[in-house]
């Protein structure tokens, strides 16, 4: 250790994909603990940074983790979060069904097969939809499981040796946990087939599961998997009890039991002490069984595994029972039965606890749902009164008919324009004879001709020029800075514009002229007096013959 470094190294700043690969090392080395560790700090991460397919990964990472640790409501929490995450994101349909894999072992672990059965169903229908051969085999290989807890050991097997014929192709870890579970289920197949006295399809399965076994168990070794090591040894143990090495099998089990006491495995070591204790019933020595059982007993009680414990008492009193001690034997069988009991309403506690999530889940789904709607509906609102200023801010300055700027528009242009030291020219202009061309082609016609016009004296100005509707045919242009004599050229452009516009492609017999106005403001000029000026010089140019333009200075005032 370097102790006195000048700065502390800073904390490395982990990235959730380091964190997830982190966890999974330690799910492959059998450290649950530091994986379920780092999968719930990755579950933080990705929470903190909105992420939703990150934290449903860390949830399924966490859910994988808290089922070796025997955690499995927390593990059925976390995988029914982490599939609500991923419907409500429409997120990777196989990471659910990987996550109902999960949540299937950890609910037939608490007893709750018909629910796993469920999940389970939900996780086919997703492997089936997506046509994943991958995805099938662990559904195939988990139902197995379920059943074999259940007791439906043949129907089990069935499941598994499907999952078996898939496994080829597959990884290592996909090929152990097949072996593995093939040999548990065969360990109960072969009891059946004993106890039904078919001696002959018991050693057909013996013969075909050691071999399962043995190479589950090299895997487990090649992985240096020691959780794993001790699953296949305890397997491997009892398939040699049954086949009668009753010597062999307790050095097995002997083995399995020092690799979960030397790793912290608790239940694995209890079960193993449970099993060395079978053994040595097998073969007689009920005394020696006793004493390991209630060795057993004594550690599963400590950490509250329920089930086993109700298992052992029951093998207690069978044990008693062999030995003549009935006193025993009833105290163990009263206590198997009031465990049976409690292990029931513990049951239906669990249920009505994941009742209860599956109800906040929704519940907050609902939230999420509501909320996303006000925050859409807001949005909305906020875009329909944007909308709304923007109409009402043109209805204020803009002509609906023809686009161009109203009379209030056209005042504030003018006064605007009016202070600059420029001279600017004001021009009024009105349509010849309107009202006859309303009164013959009626108004739509009318309204078209206003609307070209319009168009036409726009075209006609520079971008700066002001072009006004500010009356009914009456227009107003503003030239910004041009001599008189440009002024009135520039006018002069525009009457001639709409007199040459072909009108008989809008109206045949059409034809429209507009007479112009035009007075100059000198910089400093009076605004109002050129504006009256201008209007005298149209009806001028109305009075001399229309379709003419004329043009005056400001008087000096
Ligand atoms: P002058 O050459 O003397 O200006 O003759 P005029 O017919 O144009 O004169 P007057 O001002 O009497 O007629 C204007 C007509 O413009 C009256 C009205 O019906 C028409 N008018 C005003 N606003 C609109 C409009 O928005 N659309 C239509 N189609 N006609 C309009
Ligand atoms: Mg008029
Ligand atoms: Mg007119």
């Amino acid at each position: 250790m370097t102790a006195s470094a000048a700065t502390p190294p800073a904390a490395p700043a982990v990235g959730l994909r380091a964190l997830l690969d982190l966890a999974e090392e330690a799910r492959l080395a059998g450290d649950y603990r530091s994986g379920s560790d780092l999968a719930r700090r990755a579950f933080a991460l990705a929470q903190s940074s909105g992420d939703a397919t990150g934290q449903a990964d860390a949830l399924h990472m966490l859910a994988s983790q808290l089922l070796r640790l025997g955690e499995y409501e927390e593990a059925i929490i976390a995988c029914r979060d982490a599939v609500a995450l991923l419907e409500y994101t429409a997120g990777d349909r196989s990471v659910a069904c990987n996550v109902l894999t999960v949540e299937a072992l950890a609910l037939t672990e608490l007893g709750m097969h018909e629910e796993a059965l469920e999940v389970l169903s939900r996780a086919r229908q997703i492997a089936h939809d997506l046509a994943d051969r991958d995805l099938l085999y662990w559904v195939h290989n988990r139902t197995g499981v379920v059943h074999g807890n259940m007791g439906n050991h043949r129907l089990s097997a069935e499941y598994l040796l499907r999952a078996l014929g898939m496994v080829d192709g597959m990884g290592d870890e996909a090929r152990f946990c097949i072996l593995n579970n093939v040999g548990d289920n065969a360990v109960h197949r072969v009891a059946e087939l004993l106890a039904d006295g078919d001696t002959t399809g018991a050693e057909a399965m013996l013969r075909a599961s050691t071999d399962h076994v043995a190479e589950a168990l090299r895997l487990a070794r090649a992985a240096s998997h020691p959780y794993r090591e001790s699953i296949c040894l305890d397997n491997f143990g009892m398939l040699l009890a049954l086949a009668g090495d009753h010597a062999g099998a307790e050095r097995m089990i002997g083995d399995a039991l020092a690799i979960a006491a030397r790793h912290g495995y608790p239940s694995l070591e209890s079960s193993a002490m449970q099993h060395r204790a079978q053994v040595r019933m097998m073969r007689g020595d009920c005394a020696t069984a006793i004493t390991e059982l209630c060795e057993a007993l004594g550690r599963v009680l400590e950490a509250g595994e329920m089930p086993v414990a109700m298992e052992i008492h029951r093998e207690l009193s069978a044990a008693y029972e062999q030995v003549g001690d009935p006193a025993s034997a009833l105290r163990h069988y009263r206590e198997y039965h009031r465990l049976e009991r409690a292990a029931h309403n513990e049951l239906s506690a669990a249920r009505a606890r994941m009742a209860q999530h599956h109800f906040e889940l929704d519940n907050a789904r609902l939230e999420a749902d509501n909320a996303r709607l006000e925050t859409e509906l807001h949005r909305l609102r906020t875009v329909e009164l944007e909308a709304e200023k923007a109409a009402l801010q043109q209805q204020a300055t803009e002509d609906p008919l023809t686009g161009l700027a109203n009379r209030r528009n056209a005042e504030l242009w003018l006064a605007a324009v009016a202070g600059a030291a420029r001279p600017l020219g004001v021009a009024m202009i009105d349509v010849d004879l309107f009202k006859t061309v309303n009164d013959r082609f009626g108004h739509l016609v009318g309204d078209r001709v206003l609307q070209q016009i319009a168009h036409t004296l726009r075209a006609r100005v520079r971008e700066s020029d002001l072009v006004a509707r500010i009356g009914g045919e009456e227009f107003l242009v503003g030239v910004d800075g041009l001599s008189l004599t440009d002024a009135t050229a520039r006018c002069e452009l525009l009457r001639a514009g709409v007199a040459a516009f072909d009108w008989e492609s809008l109206q045949p017999g059409l034809a429209v002229t507009v007479s112009i106005g035009l007075a100059m403001v000198a910089p400093g000029g009076d605004l109002a007096a050129a504006i009256a000026l201008a209007d005298q010089r149209l009806y001028a140019a109305k009075r001399q013959g229309r379709n003419r333009v004329e043009a005056v200075f400001e008087p000096r005032t």
